[in-house]
């Protein structure tokens, strides 16, 4: 069973869920598809048995003894990707996008495509079972081919290991990672908060959950600071029969147990927090 763990935006409490789900007495596999900001990795520490190299895209690259600075490329290049630096024609790593039209129009010839290898992914072991993610190296593109490679290893490992439960730790928004972060799963939780903000995001994200027809579920974090808001979410969902898993207080432990290298069940097993997230993961798994 696959359970995506996602959120609308960054900072709803969605790695906290995620590695709350993953220390629950259940052995898994855990797969951090948050590629543009793995975090799971340095909460649980995993020993890392593989390392394989993600070739993640291309970049724009000039050949300096052939470029005779003639400027065309930058007045072409659509993502402002080329400048001239102290008289030098320069391309940024950062910016170039890869589309490769400045090396067809340089009349030198002077451009070359390199492919960018250095994001990776990881898989090993963690306190809790097997554990793989992705790390995408800043300025390098195709994201959601990387959760897909995450997600493909994270199955053939539960297979292998006979895990049933795949825990997979989704990246924030709505974009093409997110959608190769759900396609397929069992179950869809989605973390919002109680803010006009949050329900704005938890409908956009709500629209790609009911496009791929996924089973979801709804946890609202830090209910108790605007119950009116919390309320205004929960008669939403009940209006779109979208069920809610859970409501989670705010609790100031939970960043002590990040602080701590530890998920919120480890930390603060008897916090009321910990029992919701343990109701929320039994109302999820067992229907
Ligand atoms: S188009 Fe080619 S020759 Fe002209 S500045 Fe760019 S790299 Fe150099
Ligand atoms: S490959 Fe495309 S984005 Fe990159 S520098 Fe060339 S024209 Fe610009």
């Amino acid at each position: 069973m696959e359970i995506a763990v996602i959120s609308g935006k960054g900072g709803t409490g969605k790695s906290s869920v995620s590695s709350a789900f993953a220390t629950l007495s259940e052995i898994i596999v855990l797969a951090d598809c948050d590629v543009d900001a793995a975090n799971l990795y340095l909460i649980f520490n995993p020993e890392n048995e593989e390392e394989q190299v993600y070739a993640g895209g291309q970049k724009a690259v000039i050949d300096y003894s052939l470029c005779d600075n003639c400027r065309v490329c930058q007045d072409y290049c659509r993502f402002d990707a080329i400048s001239v630096v102290n008289g030098k024609t320069v391309i940024s790593g950062i910016l170039c996008d890869g589309c490769k039209l400045c090396s067809r129009i340089c009349p030198e010839n002077a451009i070359k495509m390199i492919v960018e290898n250095k994001s990776r992914m990881f898989s090993g072991s963690f306190r809790n079972g097997k554990m793989v993610y992705g790390r995408l190296a800043p300025g390098e593109e195709n994201s959601g081919k990387l959760v897909n490679l995450v997600r493909e290893k994270a199955k053939q490992i539960s297979l292998k290991n006979g895990l049933n439960t795949i825990i997979i730790d989704g990246p924030p928004g709505i974009g093409c990672p997110v959608i190769s972060s759900v396609t397929g799963v069992d179950k869809v939780v989605i973390v919002t908060e109680p803010t006009i903000s949050g329900l704005n995001d938890l409908k956009r994200v709500l629209e790609i959950t009911s496009k791929f027809s996924l089973n979801t579920w709804v946890i609202i974090n830090k209910f108790n600071l605007n119950p009116d808001m919390s309320n205004r979410i929960e008669s939403y969902c009940n209006n779109c029969d979208i069920k809610i898993a859970g409501k989670l207080p705010f609790e100031p432990k939970v960043v002590e147990a990040m602080i701590n290298c530890k998920s919120i069940t480890e930390w603060a097993p008897e916090s009321h927090f910990t029992k919701e997230i343990i109701s929320a993961y039994k109302i999820i798994t067992n229907e």
